[in-house]
């Protein structure tokens, strides 16, 4: 995606001069207030136990970091790549993916819904407030688009707010590759993390995940008196590289196949062209089952989440059912917008430190969960 081919900005502005349209998005998105609330939004684990993990920022910037890699070694826009991997996760709620399907469930109930991706456009073009001329960052169509489109596809009659979005229309590679590389990212830090807090079976992971084992048999063998803990981790940059060195080559292959030379080529194509080959998407998806099955129902995890996302579920009723619980300006808003969608926005905007405080001073705390906090 060239900036020259690009469809612009909502309320056009005169170009900067040095920098591309779409470093000054990578740059709007990090000085933005949602881009910092990330730091104190869960990824996976919570800093009860340790201030080592990662937080939904440093995922953030890991992802980057991939998208950035992956992006310039195949000759793409990396500017646009790094403004979009900065922007995916900033329309997460608090309590991660927990968080959201809560949020969704509540929101089920008066006819609408939550979703991350939604909201995150919700909160560039209405939710900052930087600038004189404008609501929001007035960030170009393509990483509109990309915050949309990076991970699913939408069809246009169910939401008929995104029409402007070309959604019979495949997004540029630059976005196409955000969510692979999300996954390659917490795919691996996940590991990583469940490590840290000494949840993780080696052995166990070895023969569920051959790409795990085979590098980690490896590394053993040519430093076998090296400590786990590094072992470990050179296993785990194995595998990173593994997925991402796949990943850059599957994509490349499938767009010389496809013989797309143009991002309207790569637009129209009837699939997405970015991916990974069959055999590492299998290692990738036994990779995640692991996690799925041995790490995030772990009561480690869960049992803090559970806890979290039930204080969510009592705040939502609570700003519903009662006048003035919540600050002036969303009182305000909600006199005119119906208050279960005022309410939603402003839960989904909290970090999660700050809706445990918010429960704290409404809700004496239970009696069995009164030492949780600490
Ligand atoms: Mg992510």
């Amino acid at each position: 995606m060239r900036e020259e081919f690009s469809r612009g900005r909502r309320y056009p502005e005169p170009r900067h001069p040095y920098r591309s349209e779409f470093a000054r998005d990578r740059d709007r998105i990090i000085h933005a207030r949602a881009f910092r609330r990330l730091e104190a939004k869960t990824q996976v684990f919570t800093t009860r136990y340790s201030d080592h993990f990662r937080n939904r920022l440093t995922h953030t910037l890991e992802v980057t970091q991939i998208a950035r890699t992956v992006s310039t070694a195949l000759g793409l826009n990396s500017e646009l790549a790094e403004a979009l991997a900065l922007v995916h996760d900033i329309g997460h709620p608090p309590f991660g993916h927990a968080g959201e399907r809560k949020l969704d469930q509540l929101m089920r109930a008066h006819g609408a819904g939550f979703n991350h991706n939604l909201h995150a456009l919700r909160i560039v073009e209405q939710f900052e407030h930087r600038y004189l001329e404008f609501t929001g960052l007035n960030l170009t169509f393509e990483v509109r688009e990309g915050i949309i489109k990076h991970s699913r596809d939408y069809d246009a009659s169910s939401f008929p707010q995104l029409a402007e979005y070309l959604l019979d229309l495949r997004p540029p590679l630059e976005s196409q590759l955000i969510d692979w590389v999300d996954e390659i990212a917490y795919n691996t830090a996940d590991l990583d993390d469940a490590r840290e807090a000494e949840l993780l079976d080696l052995g166990l992971l070895s023969a569920a995940v051959p790409l795990f084992g085979d590098a980690y048999d490896r590394v053993n063998r040519a430093y076998p008196a090296a400590k786990k803990k590094l072992k470990f981790s050179e296993a785990l940059k194995n595998v990173l590289n593994a997925l991402a060195s796949d990943l850059i080559e599957t994509t490349a292959a499938r767009a010389g196949e496809a013989s797309v030379a143009t991002v309207d080529e790569i637009r129209r194509h009837p699939q997405r062209l970015a991916g990974l080959s069959e055999p590492i998407a299998a290692q990738n998806a036994r990779l995640k089952q692991f996690l799925v099955k041995h790490i995030y129902t772990h009561p480690f995890i869960t049992e803090d989440r559970d806890h979290s996302v039930s204080c969510l579920e009592r705040l939502f009723h609570l700003f519903l059912g009662k006048r003035d619980s919540m600050p002036p300006d969303h009182e305000q808003q909600a006199l005119t917008v119906p208050r279960h969608v005022v309410v939603c926005d402003y839960i989904a905007g909290m970090t999660d430190q700050f809706l445990l405080k918010q429960y704290r001073d409404h809700f004496a705390a239970p009696p069995e969960t009164s030492s949780w906090h600490g």
